[in-house]
């Protein structure tokens, strides 16, 4: 008998309606003769209007409580999902992500999986039910409190117990029929594609494309485990993320496969930095120590004149007033002589492996750029990928000039986007 791991999204489930029509779709599966295990998500916006919540009572929720609040929402759902599946005449039992023996590290709003122990996952499988887990949290192996995997981590939940389990395949269901070659909310003409490398689909989610959690792709690439990401509204065929593309088929020989976006970020440019060995060191350190996530860095040729230099970096923006203050300590010892906080910056990320063998992507990819009207500020690339800052307000006129300049546009409209707020 083959065992099934299915994630439901939030807008998968944003009402009692939703609930039962993933119930139903449930059941199909179970009934079909397959072991199903069950992830889910809580309901619609949930997990943004406990944020919310917490945000009044608390301008700095502690991080314990706000987890413990923020898992209250999955369990909301599991229940109503279980509920819901037992009213079609079969078992199933829900689980919180302690319970389902997700064992994490202890940072909380965005502990890591590093163990997973799913033995009453198990037993209730054998007992021919349906298991429902509560997505995005688990339990911290030493402090044992409840922690979650940071937003969207429910993806993660599914991956990572589809690879304890040992499932032919984890089944993502959200609201789009696939991973498009770009954000199907501002790209009516993004293609769905058939299958994408997990190589790729990295570094589209490292990107922004928020269609699967970042670590979960990380998760399924360790585990060679198949990833089949498939609207809940639809009985469409989806895109499997897999390890080598398919032979054969036109996108699969595209040089670009997908564009991602990324509007979550913001830029420090620290002026006037003395252009010495040692200076970048110490502040990227006092970043480090503080557990802020870097990711474009650009320094300036230092003026001949003054022998001072620019830094500029970009970050996630909900940690930029962290990030800033950390620097502005730093000034006296360094001496800089200002800093800027920039939050209306975007990011757009062509991400593809044809890149490799093909030159030219570049000047293309800044040609449309240029005839798009779009300031480049900052630029980093991979192996496979070209990432370009501009303005926040022309993020979504580049992506479309690309996508339209590589080619990528579908001669159909397939990109269709069945619910949620896409917040
Ligand atoms: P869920 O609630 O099911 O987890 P998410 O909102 O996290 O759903 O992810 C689905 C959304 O991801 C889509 O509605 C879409 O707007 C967005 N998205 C961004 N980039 C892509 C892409 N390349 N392909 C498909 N969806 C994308
Ligand atoms: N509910 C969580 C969130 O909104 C986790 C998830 O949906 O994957 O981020
Ligand atoms: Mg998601």
């Amino acid at each position: 008998m083959g065992l099934i791991v299915q994630k439901f999204g939030g807008s998968s489930v944003a009402d009692a309606e939703s609930i039962k029509r993933v119930a139903a779709r449930i059941a199909a599966s179970k009934r079909s003769g397959q072991q199903v295990v069950v992830v889910v998500s809580a309901m619609g916006d949930t997990t943004d209007e406990l944020i919310d919540l917490a945000n009044q009572v608390s301008p700095m929720p502690n991080g314990r409580e706000l987890d413990m609040l923020l898992t209250a929402g999955e369990r909301i759902s599991m229940a109503l999902l279980a509920m819901a599946i037992s009213n079609l005449g079969l078992e199933a039992r829900s689980f919180t992500g302690s319970q389902a023996g997700i064992i994490t590290t202890s940072t909380h709003g965005r502990a890591r999986v590093i163990d997973v122990t799913p033995g009453r996952i198990q037993e209730a499988l054998a007992e021919g039910a349906i298991a429902i887990v509560a997505g995005f949290q688990g339990v911290a192996q030493d402090t044992k409190d409840i922690t979650t995997l940071g937003r969207g981590g429910s993806d993660t939940t599914a991956v990572a117990l589809a690879a304890a389990l040992d499932a032919d395949v984890c089944e993502i269901y959200t609201d789009v029929d696939g991973v498009f070659s770009a954000d199907p909310r501002i790209v009516p003409t993004a293609r769905k594609l058939k299958s994408v490398t997990y190589e790729e689909m990295l570094e589209l989610a490292a990107s922004g494309a928020k269609v699967l959690h970042l670590r979960c792709v990380e998760y399924a690439r360790r585990f060679n485990l198949p990833i089949h990401v498939r609207s809940s509204f639809s009985n469409l065929e989806g895109t499997w993320v897999v390890k080598d593309q398919p032979e054969g088929g036109s996108m699969e020989q595209a040089i670009i496969s997908g564009i991602a976006h990324d509007k979550s970020e913001a830029k420090i440019t620290i002026v006037g930095v003395p252009d010495r060995a040692g200076v970048a060191a110490r502040i990227f350190q006092a970043i480090a120590d503080a557990d802020v996530n870097i990711d474009m860095i650009v320094q300036n040729v230092s003026a001949a004149a003054t022998g001072l230099t620019d830094i500029s970096f970009t970050l996630p923006r909900t940690e930029g007033s962290r990030a800033t203050s950390i620097v502005q300590k730093l000034q006296g010892e360094i001496g800089f002589q200002s800093i800027q906080y920039d939050d209306q910056i975007g990011k757009l990320s062509l991400i593809g492996a044809g890149m490799r063998s093909h030159p030219g992507v570049t000047a293309n990819f800044f040609a449309a750029m240029a005839s798009a009207g779009v300031n480049i500020e900052m630029i980093s690339t991979s192996e496979i990928r070209i990432s370009i800052v501009c303005r926040q307000a022309d993020v979504e006129r580049a992506v479309q000039a690309a996508h339209t300049a590589f080619d990528l546009d579908a001669d159909q409209i397939e990109a269709v986007v069945y619910g949620g707020s896409g917040i």
